[in-house]
């Protein structure tokens, strides 16, 4: 079955560009020129990912992804057409999955869809879990002998990331990259600050010696 994405811009000669070249790739496609619109769409459901402009007119790409996320974990790559770090970094701590600038190459949008559909569907059937800690990746749920823990997004993401590389040591600038991205602009410290978050709502909170610091070269999560 064709995957389906929801392209939102409102440059129209650029949308028809982008529609022209996933229909080309397989992708069924479908658009919205303006921020209300794209949202109605995207909370309609049945999208597995999301292309979402920033500027927009009568809802910013922002509102509408602040909004999207209340209900729906679609994956999302924001398009943003200035170089902007404040947009990149706000984008990400809003939830998006990865963002693209403008003018992009077609073949860097397609690789990047790929990712985010991969990143949705591949492992995430497989429960990813150390000691009594279970990660739901569908769902979106950690679970601590089965009693449910909220996390933010980042918290989330870094301990999806840990969790991948159950008892591998990950440098600081590894877990940068993979959980904030290579362009992240910022301190490695933002790691550690998170990695506190974490150890806080999981090791502490439950009595656990799950997430370990590695003196000199990063975190590992493992059993103790
Ligand atoms: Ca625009």
């Amino acid at each position: 079955m064709a995957e389906r994405i929801l392209l939102v811009e409102d440059e129209e000669k650029l949308a028809r560009m982008v529609e022209l070249e996933l229909n080309y790739e397989g992708y069924q496609v479908e658009k919205a020129l303006d921020g209300r619109s794209g949202l109605e769409l995207a909370l309609g459901g049945g999208f597995d990912l999301v292309l979402l402009d920033i500027m927009l007119p009568q809802l910013s790409g922002m509102e509408v992804l602040r909004r999207l996320r209340r209900e729906s974990q679609v994956p999302v790559i924001m398009l943003t057409a200035r170089d902007s770090v404040v947009d990149k970094v706000a984008g990400l701590d809003s939830g998006a999955d990865d963002y693209i600038t403008k003018p992009f190459a077609i073949e860097e949008l397609l690789a990047r869809i790929r990712a985010a559909l991969r990143n949705k569907g591949g492992p995430a059937n497989v429960p990813l879990a150390v000691g009594p800690l279970v990660m739901d990746v569908e769902k979106h749920q950690v679970t601590v002998r089965g009693q449910s823990v909220e996390l933010t997004k980042k918290e989330f993401d870094l301990l999806h990331h840990l969790l991948e590389n159950k008892n591998r040591v990950l440098s600081r600038e590894a877990l940068l990259d993979a959980v904030w991205g290579f362009d992240f602009v910022g301190e490695t410290n933002s790691v550690d600050v998170y990695i506190r978050f974490l150890r806080s709502k999981l090791d502490d909170a439950f009595g656990l010696k799950l997430i370990h610091t590695v003196r000199g070269v990063g975190y590992v999560i493992k059993e103790e």
